[in-house]
């Protein structure tokens, strides 16, 4: 109860959106919104790497990633990917 009169007849549009939506619309997994939950063996190091073990040169970053959920981790993981990439080809990373 917001005390706001007659907010019920001024809805005009009401969308609910659950895990088919989320699998459909974003392609993400199973419609998880959120990634492997944070249980100890799927978090931090323990979290999807960063590189592919299957495909040289291929790497991920984001929530699915280490070290976890979130924008700031999604940053995180991407810094990762980054001093990945210059440690491969023989750059400093801190630059
Ligand atoms: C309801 C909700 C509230 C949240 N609140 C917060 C918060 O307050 N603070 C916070 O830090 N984090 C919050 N988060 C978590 C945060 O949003 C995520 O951890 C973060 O956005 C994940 O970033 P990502 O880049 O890994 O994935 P996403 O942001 O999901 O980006 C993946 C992108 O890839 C696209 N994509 C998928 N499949 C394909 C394909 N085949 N081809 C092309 N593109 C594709 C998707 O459409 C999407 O745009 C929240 C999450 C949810 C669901």
């Amino acid at each position: 109860m917001v005390g706001i009169d007659g907010l019920k007849d001024r809805v005009r549009v009401r969308r609910s959106i659950g895990p088919a939506d989320f699998a459909r619309e974003y392609g993400a997994w199973k419609g998880g919104a959120l990634g492997p939950a944070h249980t100890l063996r799927q978090s931090a190091f323990f979290r999807g790497p960063i590189r592919s073990p299957k495909l040289d040169g291929l790497y991920y970053t984001g929530s699915t990633t280490m070290p976890g959920i979130g924008v700031p981790m999604c940053l995180i993981s991407a810094e990762l990917v980054r001093m990945s990439l210059r440690r491969a080809a023989g750059r400093p990373t801190d630059a």
